[in-house]
């Protein structure tokens, strides 16, 4: 069952043609990894399936909720832990306060974050703050989660236990799109890869045919993590 659909996708910021004719699927399920250079327009591709962009040409279907958790974890500063992740399922989905409640503390303890509810994001770490993001992605029940860079900004300890949790959700079958550096856990983690360059899908494949893939930009950019 396809889940979410990209048709010839195009979008361009002025002179600056960012995506250029991306068609991709996915699955119920899946797990898609999304690599590819600095500039190469992972972030547009995830913010037109999210709907923060508008494409220029092209279709994309959805079928259910979307959720996104972001690289620099966009927390609202001035809410609480748990005031961040209840404010879009009672705003936005007009659901109970006192069911979304239950859920939000359930989605905390699984996080590692029993106790952190009335605390604020700069009083938690990187690590943390990204967990807290991720909870209140999950409090919306999407259908699919995308994921950018959700490690890019901490550091290597904090980087091992945002995996851990990405992993563990893959375990549970919630059909994910994450775009990673982490070449290994992309390899461990992926049902299928994608390989961005120049705005296009250069590479695309099991991850055993993506990292044996030839293809010369893609083998230079793999270089570069060894
Ligand atoms: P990636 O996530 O792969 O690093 P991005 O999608 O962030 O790539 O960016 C691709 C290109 O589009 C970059 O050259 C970037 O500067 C440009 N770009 C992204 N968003 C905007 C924007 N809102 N306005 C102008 N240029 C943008
Ligand atoms: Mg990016």
């Amino acid at each position: 069952m396809i889940l979410f659909e990209m048709k010839h996708i195009k979008k361009s910021f002025g002179a600056l043609d960012v995506l250029r004719d991306i068609s991709l699927e996915v699955d119920k399920g899946e797990v898609l990894s999304i690599i590819g250079p600095s500039g190469s327009g992972k972030s547009t591709l995830l913010r037109c399936a999210t709907g923060l962009e508008t494409p220029d040409a092209g279709e994309i279907v959805k079928n259910g909720e979307v959720g996104l958790v972001f690289q620099n974890f966009n927390l609202f500063p001035h809410f609480s832990v748990l005031k961040n992740i209840i404010d879009a399922p009672m705003r936005v989905q007009k659901r109970k306060k006192e069911e979304v409640l239950v859920q939000a503390r359930e989605l905390l303890k699984k996080m590692g974050l029993e106790g952190k509810e009335d605390a604020y994001p700069y009083q938690l770490s990187g690590g943390q703050q990204q967990r807290v993001s991720i909870a209140r992605a999950l409090c919306m029940n999407p259908d699919i989660l995308f994921f950018d860079e959700p490690t890019s900004a901490l550091d290597p300890e904090l980087t091992g236990e945002i995996l851990k949790v990405i992993k563990a959700l893959a375990a549970e079958h919630i059909t994910m799109v994450i775009v990673t550096h982490e070449m290994t856990f992309a390899r461990d983690i992926s049902d299928r890869i994608i390989f961005m360059d120049d705005g296009v899908i250069a590479v695309e494949g099991t991850p055993e045919q993506v990292f044996a893939s030839e293809h010369a930009r893609m083998k230079e950019f793999l270089g570069k993590f060894h």
